[in-house]
């Protein structure tokens, strides 16, 4: 065994604790077993933050989940809506999102809530990656390592905003969230550029070391895919870039 993350093996790290590629707290049923118990332990803790890179993802993504939630989608219930920044209020079956005082409005605030919310996103990513497919130990991969993993430098992350209110989602989808790669046909992808489908949101970003031409190239392409059900595509500096309510649902 090697882990995915800081390419340690078993003779070195230990491999007992199931590592959810998708938090559990969201739905999470998936697991990597080529994540070792330090890398597990460091996307679940604090450090000097004040949310680790799991509840930065949790307590975003939970709004979405909830919003998407039918009970008759499924049996099991997907539990009491808990964040730490939200509220969600339900009167005559319309929900509206109350912001605690928790989430802060200052730049400071935003910023590194956005910028774990984006390591979280690129966990899931090179997790899910190597689970469906078998990728992610090619050295090409080292970016997403040092950004999500050991807080290295600094990668985009870019968020298509959808045109119409429509999207599709498998029956219990909302209770237990899969990450997609190419379910849809306006999902792009290549060798410098990936994108995924999650909750009802489609993200995409670089895999690897780009240049200005890959980026150009990728933009217009992605676009041309997005006809007809995306208007345009915004690279994500603050969480409020995020239709995390899916508003557009109810347009
Ligand atoms: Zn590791």
């Amino acid at each position: 065994m090697k882990c995915l993350w800081c390419f340690k093996t078993e003779i070195e790290v230990t491999f007992k604790k199931k590592a959810h590629t998708i938090p559990k707290s969201l739905g999470g049923q998936r697991y990597n077993n080529n994540v070792c118990d330090e890398c597990n332990k460091y996307f679940g803790e604090k450090g000097n933050e004040k949310y680790s890179i799991e509840e930065a993802l949790k307590e975003t993504f939970v709004i979405s989940r909830k919003m998407l939630y039918r009970p008759e989608d499924g049996k099991r219930k997907i539990g009491a809506f808990k964040s730490r920044f939200f509220e969600i209020k339900e009167r005559k079956g319309k929900k509206r999102l109350v912001v605690k005082e928790s989430f802060r409005f200052d730049s400071q605030f935003q910023q590194r809530l956005c910028q774990n919310f984006k390591r979280g996103l690129y966990k899931m990513y090179l997790e899910e990656l190597n689970r469906q497919k078998g990728l992610g130990y090619d050295s090409k991969y080292d970016v997403i390592r040092d950004f999500s993993r050991f807080g290295k430098g600094d990668l985009p992350v870019f968020y298509f905003e959808r045109l119409i209110g429509m999207m599709m989602l498998f029956k219990r989808e909302a209770e237990t969230p899969i990450l997609f790669f190419d379910r849809m046909k306006y999902l792009f992808s290549d060798d410098y550029f990936d994108e995924i489908e999650f909750l009802g949101h489609v993200f995409g970003f670089p895999v690897s070391i780009f240049d200005k031409n890959d980026f150009t190239k990728y933009l217009d392409k992605t676009m041309k895919i997005k006809t007809g059900f995306f208007k345009n595509m915004i690279m994500i500096k603050s969480l409020l870039d995020v239709d995390f309510t899916l508003k557009v649902m109810n347009d």
